[in-house]
């Protein structure tokens, strides 16, 4: 009896141990995240890079009527994370521990690792820089729309060649571009020869993407929210109460950041609202909205 109580004990005890361990691994892993996060933080450039367009960001499509999302399910966010080029950039993302989607930049003299660190990423979208209305800091080998069909090919060949997992493009400035569906429709047919899909950045109200995917009965995906355009850790966190708020009325957002201290400040400090939806890689977003 005796003996029974002693190791029944000594079972509950070790038991207790154990848990207690468990325990403090959790918290321990959790806090490591933390310090992690911190240092990210603290290394993190804030914003100083000037956007494209100066006052507010062009207006989101207009979606379909409310989509009902399946009993139980949360809605979707796909967050992106554009301009991503450096070492620095991925460490810090990957700090926040929150499945994000980064896109990469083809590489340039300015950033020229950009493709070898996509390709020790798992999943990753290239950021496609196009020509803008006005834009002076222009990525090199940019498409323009004055460039032909063989060009765009060509172009299209090579970020296969340099992204050989890309499955989805975003585009990088853009608003001349994507304004101009002659244009569109070249890259748009490259891409699906290397079965790339687009997701229109929306840098411009004026583009021509929205007619263009629905006279080709495709699906148009694109930015429904830019979270830092005012580089403000206040304003990214009402962004995000924003991108909750549409995920919930339609059954899915897609927000798109870009790697500076206040993004990830903003987006760590909103952890506990994006409890409410369920952040998604890109493909599982597109893959929703082509079934609706
Ligand atoms: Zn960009």
């Amino acid at each position: 009896m005796l003996i029974a109580f002693i190791l029944a004990a000594g079972g509950y005890f070790f038991g207790y141990q154990k848990a207690k361990q468990e325990h403090r691994g959790a918290l321990l892993t959790e806090r490591q995240h933390s310090a992690e996060l911190k240092k990210a933080l603290k290394k993190a450039k804030a914003r100083t890079a000037s956007h494209e367009y100066e006052k507010a960001p062009p207006r989101p499509a207009a979606r379909a009527e409310k989509v009902e999302p399946e009993t139980g399910a949360k809605p979707m966010m796909a967050i992106i994370f554009d301009d991503v080029s450096f070492a620095h950039d991925v460490r810090n993302i990957k700090a926040l521990n929150l499945p994000v989607t980064m896109s990469f930049l083809p590489p340039s003299k300015r950033h020229p690792d950009s493709a070898a660190l996509a390709a020790k990423q798992s999943y990753y979208m290239v950021h496609l820089p196009m020509e803008a209305v006005s834009f002076s800091a222009e990525e090199p080998l940019t498409l323009h729309v004055s460039d032909d069909e063989a060009v765009i090919d060509e172009r299209i060949r090579q970020i296969k060649n340099l992204f050989p997992k890309v499955a989805f493009v975003n585009n990088h400035t853009g608003s001349k571009f994507t304004a101009d569906r002659g244009a569109m429709e070249k890259l748009l047919y490259a891409l699906d020869r290397e079965g790339i899909t687009f997701i229109d950045s929306r840098t411009t109200g004026k583009t021509a993407v929205p007619g263009l995917m629905k006279s080709l009965h495709r699906p148009y995906i694109s930015r429904d929210v830019f979270l830092d355009h005012d580089p403000d850790v206040d304003a990214v966190k009402k962004q995000v109460r924003r991108a909750v708020k549409i995920a919930k009325k339609y059954g899915s957002v897609v927000v798109i950041g870009h790697p500076h201290k206040q993004t990830l400040q903003g987006l760590a400090e909103s952890k506990a609202l994006l409890e409410s939806v369920q952040l998604v890689r890109i493909d599982t977003l597109a893959a929703y909205e082509s079934h609706e």
